[in-house]
């Protein structure tokens, strides 16, 4: 077992749950459950993991559905007992904090699906890179996407401050500083739209980041068994455009 998968402790995985043959096949954690009965449907055993271009394809489609007011996943109480058992995310999402930006509820999924890393202005530091370093070594997570997102008071920030050099208090300036890269490649274009070109220039410097980081997610994703891509969530419509 790979010292990942015994850092998760008694978190099934995935594949072992396969190799295993089941949900219910010899844990202790399944063992303490026995006693209780399971509704049927989530005695089901997990279906393999979806294939990059189809764990995308979900989100947009789950995108679409949130964008026509038609979501399904509104009983969230539904498969809870799976879930104690086990996750079986299908993408991970690099969110902003921001309250308005809720990736389960624009794509339109229920818990357990999305394995999500958030912090103001959606950026990748050392610890939102373990977290999905987990994610796809551990959980076989097959897709990233960093959600930039209309209005970020994170990257509107980091560019007054680089305008007018404006100080910030406490550890503000620490994540002004980790969105500065995108911003000012963006400001160099010297752009019509400043904020939009700015949000999505972060976005695309993060998806660089996760591509390029060694020794896990670059080799996944070069030989594309993890795909690594970029969009933004448009407040006012509700609508993901992929970058
Ligand atoms: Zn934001």
């Amino acid at each position: 077992m790979c010292l990942l998968c015994e850092m998760a402790g008694s978190e099934l995985t995935r594949r072992h749950l396969i190799k295993t043959g089941g949900v219910l096949a010899g844990t202790a954690g399944a063992l303490a459950l026995a006693p209780f009965p399971v509704a049927a449907k989530e005695k089901e055993k997990p279906a393999p993991a979806p294939t990059p271009d189809e764990a995308l394809r979900r989100l947009t489609a789950g995108n679409a559905r949130y964008v026509a007011n038609t979501s399904r996943n509104r009983d969230h109480s539904a498969g809870r007992a799976a879930r104690a058992r086990a996750q079986f995310p299908f993408a991970g999402i690099v969110s902003c904090a921001d309250s308005r930006v809720s990736p389960e509820i624009l794509f339109d999924q229920g818990p357990g699906e999305l394995f999500i890393v958030r912090v103001a202005g959606n950026f990748v530091n050392d610890d939102g890179l373990a977290s999905l370093e987990y994610g796809v070594k551990v959980l076989n997570i097959p897709l990233i996407l960093v959600l930039g997102h209309t209005g970020c008071g994170a990257i509107g920030a980091t560019i007054k401050t680089i305008q007018d050099g404006m100080q910030l208090p406490g550890h503000l300036p620490v994540l002004i500083d980790a969105l500065k890269p995108g911003v000012e490649a963006a400001m160099a274009r010297k752009p019509a739209d400043l904020m939009a070109e700015a949000t999505a220039e972060n976005v695309r410097h993060n998806v660089r980041r996760l591509a390029a980081a060694e020794p896990i997610l670059s080799p996944l994703a070069a030989d594309g068994r993890v795909k690594i891509v970029g969009g933004v969530y448009d407040i006012a419509t509700g609508k993901v455009v992929l970058l």
